[in-house]
């Protein structure tokens, strides 16, 4: 883990939050890199989701809601009796649950299981709003984006042509007040969702159809960018484990290395959220099918996944050494830079020149990065550590036959093509 801190940093991927004032704990911030591969982390992930489906529509809800929208959903209640949270996996159970805490211990089997004390937590963070002081009202700022889909959910319903079954889905950041950040970004207490809820229609056959499908097409997509198959592993929860309401829940799981850690939830949450919303707005939010005039409030089937857990699980997964350099084999799709344009020497104006209209021209379509400091060893090994998957040098037999140089970040071989041919190379390898 330092060494992928510390390459963070080195880098521009990953900066610790406020740093110069000392750092505010659980925050960070992304650099020009990281920013990038988050960038097309999220791009990936809707073009996969929305783009590419009939069922799943897109929405981007407000961070700060009614705060009611919150009692409705449980966190209110849920996060404000006095807690005490295992060190080792972090879950909390209610201080005056002996039974339960008992329980728990012995769920990590020989590990001694440390507790922290009995605090009130409220895992939403509260912000003000209003200018007046003592006339602000209290709300929160979303401890899950999941709500503000779910009180959308008549309106998405009356403004597109969705039918059961169908999704909505959606990017955004969530806040909570997490007493024990830690481990990185893993847990943070302002991080990034990116989640879908797919509504269908109340039937345990149909629950457990899309349960299983969800989890297989989540697994499917991490391991479509470039994770390694032994690294992931599905853990489904007890039913001791589960919220009340839950039908049946399981974690992706990432072989990290502080152990195996949560990537992201397959939950299959029942009519929980519409039912309560429905109750405390007073609104109607039952779903009529059209074709059997059949009405009921739909289940719902969460995939919730956190942006910047996936960056650094990628980034882990993508982390190599050879012969003493540091390579980092992302996926070519999410790479920051998807190529690199070099002129051999900075000193020879014609080099120069031709390289800058490479980089120039590619830069229309892609995000392309320049170098033409230091030897061209050094800036191979620079775009190793920042992921970047090829490198085009223009060298002295380009001024005179029109081709380049371009390198394999992950075999370092290089091959020589036409410069009118980069553009091909790359389509070939991105797509
Ligand atoms: P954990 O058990 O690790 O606290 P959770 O079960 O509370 O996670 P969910 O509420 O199901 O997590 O949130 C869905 C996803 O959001 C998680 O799988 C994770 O990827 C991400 N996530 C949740 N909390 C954090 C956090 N504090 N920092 C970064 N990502 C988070």
């Amino acid at each position: 883990m330092q060494k992928i801190v510390a390459l963070c940093k080195r880098r521009g991927f990953i900066y610790p939050g406020s740093e110069i004032y000392g750092g505010l704990g659980g925050t960070w911030d992304y650099g020009p890199l990281g920013s990038l591969l988050k960038k097309n982390l999220k791009d990936l992930w809707w073009k996969e989701m929305v783009q590419f489906r009939d069922d799943i529509v897109g929405m981007d809800a407000a961070i700060m809601m009614n705060p009611r929208a919150w009692e409705a959903s449980g966190h209110v209640e849920a996060f404000t009796d006095p807690l005490v949270e295992c060190k080792i996996c972090h879950q909390r159970f209610r201080a005056d649950k002996e039974q339960e805490i008992k329980e728990h211990e012995t769920s990590h089997k020989g590990e001694k299981v440390e507790w922290t004390e009995p605090m009130n937590f409220n895992l939403l963070v509260k912000a003000y709003l209003g200018v007046l002081e003592g006339k602000q009202s209290e709300i929160y700022l979303r401890g899950e984006i999941t709500n503000g889909v779910h009180v959308n959910f008549k309106n998405v319903l009356d403004s597109t042509r969705v039918r059961i079954p169908f999704g909505i889905a959606q990017i955004g950041k969530a806040f909570r007040n997490e007493i024990t950040p830690g481990n990185f970004t893993f847990r943070s207490r302002e991080f990034e969702q990116m989640e879908v809820q797919f509504y269908i229609k109340p039937d345990e056959s149909e629950g457990k159809k899309w349960f299983d499908y969800w989890k297989q097409n989540r697994m499917d997509w991490y391991l479509s960018l470039g994770i390694k198959k032994e690294n992931l592993r599905f853990r489904d929860h007890a039913e001791t484990e589960r919220a009340h309401y839950a039908r049946a829940a399981t974690d992706i799981e990432y072989n990290a290395p502080f152990g195996w850690s949560e990537f992201m939830g397959i939950h299959h949450r029942g009519d929980w959220d519409l039912s309560r919303h429905q109750k405390y707005s007073g609104q109607d939010l039952s779903y009529r099918d059209p074709e059997t005039n059949e009405e009921y409030i739909p289940w719902d089937i969460e995939t919730s996944a956190g942006v910047d857990r996936s960056a650094l699980f990628l980034l882990i997964d993508a982390y190599s050494e050879e012969n003493g350099r540091v390579v980092l084999k992302l996926h070519p799709k999410l790479a920051p830079y998807k190529v690199a344009v070099f002129p051999l020497l900075a000193n020879k104006p014609e080099l120069v020149e031709k390289a800058g209209k490479i980089y120039e021209d590619l830069k229309q379509d892609y995000q392309v990065s320049w170098d033409a400091r230091g030897n061209i060893g050094k800036r191979y090994a620079a775009q190793d550590e920042a992921g970047t998957p090829y490198c085009v040098t223009v060298d002295f037999d380009s001024l005179k036959d029109n081709t380049v140089t371009i390198r394999d970040r992950d075999s370092a071989k290089q091959e020589r093509i036409k410069s009118s041919e980069i553009r091909n190379f790359l389509k070939g390898k991105l797509s």
